[in-house]
């Protein structure tokens, strides 16, 4: 496909935060393209489709100057590098209200996408998940009730540096 590699989003096509089913015209270089943004992009214009290219190159953060994370919405690394790709160049993710982002061993997480708690069981990491949950951050005690309804979902983060999961979870 394109040449982009996002660090903190590998898979935006699987997350869905890139669509592929039209072809559309991308808002900052104003070329076609079959795969898009589809996600925040906070800005005081309305623009927000773009193709992954301004998005990696950080063009469509500089022309408009916007964030697709808001930046005072994630943990904090000592690297204000990281910081810059995280919200500058690196495509965001759509959560029910605030989104955040985790981070872990001084760098941020990887986003990989909107398990429920069924998945995590599925994938084997729920105990994982019970260990690292930051009820700091959510704002909520991970407790059976809430697992076992189905329609909670969590955002699933993996430390791109010891491979340990984290969940930022939002509950209605
Ligand atoms: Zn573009
Ligand atoms: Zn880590």
């Amino acid at each position: 496909m394109s040449n982009y590699n996002f660090k903190y989003h590998p898979d935006p096509l699987k997350t869905g935060i890139f669509k592929n089913d039209k072809t559309v015209k991308c808002e900052c270089c104003g070329k076609e393209t079959d795969v898009y943004y589809d996600g925040p992009f906070y800005t005081t214009g309305n623009e927000k489709v773009f193709c992954p290219e301004c998005i990696a190159s950080g063009a469509a953060a500089e022309k408009f100057n916007g964030e697709f994370q808001d930046s005072e919405s994630v943990d904090e690394v000592s690297d204000p590098a990281k910081l810059d790709e995280l919200v500058l160049r690196t495509p965001g993710y759509c959560g029910w209200q605030q989104e955040y982002w985790l981070a872990h061993c001084d760098d941020y997480c990887a986003f990989l996408g909107y398990p429920n708690w069924d998945d995590l069981v599925e994938m084997g990491i729920d105990k994982e998940i019970e260990e690292t949950y930051r009820e700091d951050i959510c704002g909520v005690d991970i407790d059976e009730p809430h697992k076992k309804k189905k329609n909670e979902c969590c955002y699933l983060f993996k430390c791109l540096h010891c491979g340990k999961h984290f969940a930022y979870i939002d509950f209605d």
